[in-house]
């Protein structure tokens, strides 16, 4: 098994110059590993990782996970793919590839290499999940052909092939359902929720409540999950998840909205749109896997990662 420490090994990241990709990019690069991105900056945007270029022990690649990929590294983490509703809609077909055949060619990678492999999965795979909170045992309720399938079907059909996989040849995999994650450099125009109501905010537009804002989420700080993910992948090669990461406090989509403006003074109003289809209506992580495993919890409270993220949009709309 080559990937013994962080500091010895050269790591991919695929998807490297996203939100989530590019803060795990800086975690590793911090623990003094060499760091490849693999990324088509379709969602991502190289701006993420410019501050990472000047660094000696950082390369970032053009390339699309749907294709082969032959590199010598250590250990691999899987986070290409478009990851709100309105950039894996775009090109749906494009999405179901990148999961279905970005995992084969990732795993073929891995197998080559014999290198650990981790899955940036999701709490999607539950669907509009019929028991609450979600633990790792529920199988979900997903629908087949609606528009949010592309990505939940994939992410499934990609869960599939970790384990099979790890089954077959026996890699050494590490799946992580991640919940709905916020914080600096999502993209203004992502559609999702937080940062949504954010941009509304700080320029003074209503407030956009899909439904009647009842329907529930649990909103992890993007450290918080990073950190998490660090200790997934250097767990004992036994430990494969599926393990739920995320945070547990949950609030109502109109809770957001008015902690938003409250933490941006703004006047902005808010106004109720129609709920899209198959819009969970509840959805919280059960922990205590994570917990018992990782030895991790979440720490950032909402508001607090509310703020940072604030921040970093006030000086990214500034500067638009
Ligand atoms: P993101 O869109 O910011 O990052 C995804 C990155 O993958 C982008 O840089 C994009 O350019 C790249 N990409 C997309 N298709 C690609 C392809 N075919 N080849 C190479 N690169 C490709 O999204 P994110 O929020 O950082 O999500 C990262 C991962 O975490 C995704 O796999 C997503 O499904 C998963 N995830 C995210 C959340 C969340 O709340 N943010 C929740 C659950 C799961
Ligand atoms: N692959 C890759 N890089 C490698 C090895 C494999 O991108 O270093 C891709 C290749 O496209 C292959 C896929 O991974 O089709 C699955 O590889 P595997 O060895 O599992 O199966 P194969 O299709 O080669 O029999
Ligand atoms: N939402 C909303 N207004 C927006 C964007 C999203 O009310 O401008 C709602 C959306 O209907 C969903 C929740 O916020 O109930 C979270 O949406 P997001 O797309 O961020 O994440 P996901 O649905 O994938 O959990």
């Amino acid at each position: 098994m080559p990937f013994e420490s962080y500091k010895t090994s050269r790591i991919l990241v695929t998807g490297g110059a996203g939100f989530i990709g590019s803060h795990l990019c800086e975690r590793l690069l911090a623990t003094g590993a060499e760091v490849v991105s693999a990324d088509n900056y379709f969602t991502g945007s190289r701006r993420n990782i410019a501050h990472l270029i000047a660094n000696p022990l950082f390369e970032a690649v053009r390339h699309d996970v749907t294709f082969p990929l032959y590199i010598e590294v250590d250990a691999i983490f899987n986070l290409a793919c478009p990851a709100s509703p309105i950039h894996y809609q775009r090109d749906p077909v494009q999405t179901t590839k990148t999961s279905v055949h970005g995992a084969i060619n990732m795993l073929g990678l891995a197998k080559r290499l014999k290198a650990r492999i981790f899955q940036a999965s999701t709490s999607e795979v539950y669907g509009d999940p019929l028991i609450h909170p979600q633990t790792e045992d529920y199988w979900g309720n997903v629908n087949p052909i609606g528009i949010r399938s592309c990505y939940d079907e994939g992410k499934r059909c990609a869960e599939t092939l970790f384990f099979d996989y790890w089954r077959q040849h026996g890699l050494p995999i590490k799946i992580a359902r991640i919940f709905n994650t916020y914080g600096p450099r999502m993209q203004p125009n992502d559609g999702r929720v937080v940062s949504s109501f954010i941009v509304q905010a700080l320029k003074g537009e209503p407030i956009t409540v899909f439904g009647d804002g009842g329907q529930t989420r649990s909103f992890c700080y993007v450290d918080d999950l990073v950190e998490a993910i660090m200790r997934l992948m250097a767990t004992e090669e036994d430990v494969t998840g599926p393990i739920n990461l995320g945070n547990n406090s949950e609030f109502t989509i109109r809770e957001l909205a008015e902690k938003v403006i409250k933490l941006t003074g703004s006047r902005s109003k808010l106004i109720f749109k129609p709920l899209p289809q198959d819009d969970p209506r509840q959805r919280q992580p059960d922990l205590a896997r994570a917990k018992a495993v990782l030895n991790w919890e979440p720490k950032v409270a909402l508001e607090d990662g509310l703020k940072e993220t604030i921040a970093y949009f006030k000086h990214t709309l500034e500067l638009a």
